[in-house]
This record gives structure tokens, sequence and C-alpha cells, in this order.
């Protein structure tokens, strides 16, 4: 019988499941609001049930969520979701929850590292072994590959905080992050955009001045990725890039911007380079199951 695996992407808004023989062999997904965790944890273990009496057992499965998130198998915390501003969601014990409930292994990451791992496998990154995905919503996320390896160093990075000159006329924005004011995310998430402009981003008409602007702060961060990094690829994903016009603008303000320093060959052919996600909204819940198949193989479970 093909083995048979599940992948839950936790995100601060909703909670993405599937199930699957595996990464490109999906059986059912479903989709449903981040209310309190108790009721969500049981909304994803309530479809993963409803999966097993209908495909048979489940032999793991993967979790990519919003964090922070307790990553160091050592620490008490490990599985859980920790000190999230998200209210309810603290200390929330992810791992422990969904193993007790369904008898399983399950593995766990971050939901930017789980869609970088989804595009790596099975989207716009697909072959290649150094690539940067960044999401743009809620926040700013991003997950760096590089020799076919995700980057951490004695943590995550935190690419989303990433500080960038000012391109505004007017400075009177001060920027939403409670931290740094403006960061990256404190300019150009889906809440800066809200905050500055007094309307949320889809709201905004596509030839609004919002947008120019926003294309700035985008090829300025792709910049510092492209000289950090050495990327090949640049994905761009998350609820603000619905805005699919920005792609364009975001490409001629990188050319300008950069001016031909850098003589990465990838660099030189933006339309190859800075692209959307090819999963169309499904790469963390992807990376998910590719973290449960690996979690699977490796395991006793076999
Ligand atoms: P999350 O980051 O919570 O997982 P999303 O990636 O969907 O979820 O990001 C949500 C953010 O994206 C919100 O701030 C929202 O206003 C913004 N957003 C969603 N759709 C659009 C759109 N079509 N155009 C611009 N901004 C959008
Ligand atoms: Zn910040």
């Amino acid at each position: 019988m093909a083995t048979l695996i599940g992948g839950i992407e936790g995100g601060g808004t909703k909670f993405n499941c599937v199930i699957g023989h595996s990464p490109d062999k999906v059986l059912a997904r479903t989709s449903f609001p981040t209310t309190t965790p108790d009721e969500t944890l049981a909304r994803a273990i309530e479809f993963f049930k409803e999966g097993e009496a209908e495909y048979g057992a489940l032999r793991a499965i993967g979790v990519a969520s919003f964090g922070p998130v307790g990553l160091h198998r050592q620490s008490q915390y490990y599985g859980y979701i920790t000190t999230a501003p998200k209210p309810h969601w603290a200390y929330t014990d992810v791992v422990g929850s969904i193993s007790r409930a369904l008898n399983v292994p399950v593995a766990f990451d971050t939901d930017v590292n789980g869609a970088t791992l989804g595009e790596g496998l099975l989207g716009a990154a697909r072959g290649l072994k150094n690539f940067v995905y960044v999401t743009i919503g809620t926040g700013i996320g991003a997950g760096v590959v590089s020799n076919s390896e995700i980057v951490n160093g004695a943590m995550h990075p935190e690419i989303g905080h990433m500080l960038l000159p000012r391109f505004d006329e007017k400075n009177d924005f001060r920027g939403s992050c409670p931290f740094h004011g403006d960061c990256l995310e404190g300019l150009a998430s889906g809440p800066a955009i809200e905050a500055r402009w007094g309307r949320k981003g889809q709201d905004l008409a596509p030839d609004h001045p919002a947008w120019a602007l926003q294309a700035r702060y985008l090829a300025a961060m792709c910049v510092n990725l492209t000289l950090c990094y050495a990327p090949e690829r640049i994905i761009l994903g998350g609820g603000v890039m619905s805005q699919k016009q920005l792609f364009a603008m975001v490409r001629t303000e990188f050319t300008q911007m950069l001016n031909g320093y850098t003589t990465l060959p990838a660099a030189a052919d933006p339309e190859n380079y800075i692209v959307p996600s090819a999963l169309d909204g499904h790469s963390g819940e992807l990376g998910a199951l590719i973290a449960a198949e690996k979690l699977f193989k490796q395991s006793d479970y076999q």
C-alpha cells in the first residue's frame, strides 16, 4: 500500500492542510481560519482522521508554522509556537497535540522554510541550488537556500527586518514595525501598506502610487539579497504579491539600483530572476509534506 503523509501550513490567518502519497500526489486538502489553538488544531486533527478513514493510516505529518517556533530538539519548547504575539497562541504545543491525537511522528519547521522547500522541490526554484523565497504578507519573511541547504545561523535569519533607505517624498510615515519602525517589514508588509495609505492593499487600484513606492522597497530588498547571497532566483510570494503589476516594476527598479555592479549572470536577466511563486499559495503545505516524507524515510516507521 502506498505511503500516506500529511502536511499543515499553519498561518496566522489560515491553516492549510493536505494529505497525499507524496508532495506531487496530493489526495485531499482543506483550509480554514486560524482561531483559537484548541479549535484550530482540532479541525486539523479531524481532517486527518477523516483522511485516515478514507485512505488508510498516516505515516508522518509535517507542520510549517507561523511563529516564533521552538526548533531546537533539546528545548522543552521544541514543537511549540513560543512567544507569538497572536492572542491565545503563545506557548502552544503544536507537535505534541498532533502527534498524541494521531499517533504519528511530526516534523516541524517555520512557515517560511516550509514554503521555501516547496518552491525548491516543486515550484519556481525547481532544480536550483541557490535561491531565496520571500513572502510579503502580514509580515515579511524569507528562506535562503545556498548550495541546496536552508541557511540558518545560530537561528533562522530575520531578513524581513533589514534596514533600507527611505524612498518616500514625504517622510511622515514612521513605519509599522514595533521594534524598528521603518525596517523593510515596517515599510512594505501588508499592514504597513494599510497604515500608510489608510486602506488595505487589496482595495488600492493597480495604478495607485502605493505600488511604485512598494516596488522600490522590494527592489532594494532584492539588491541586498543579491549582494549577500548570490542566488540564481528570487521568488516573491504572499498576499501583497497578488498585485501582479509589481513584478515588472520591481525588476525595472532592481536593474537601475544594482547598476550593473555584480557579474552574477542570473541578475542580468530580471524576467527569470525575480519571479512569482509557482505553487499558487500551496508552497507551505507542500513543503510540510516534503518534511513529512523526509521524516518518514528517516524513521523506523517504514
Ligand atoms: P499571511 O501573511 O497572514 O499568511 P497573506 O500572505 O495572505 O497572509 O498576507 C496578508 C496580507 O496581504 C494582508 O495585509 C493583506 O492586506 C495583504 N493582501 C492580501 N491580498 C492582497 C492583494 N490582492 N493586494 C495587496 N495586498 C493584499
Ligand atoms: Zn522591524
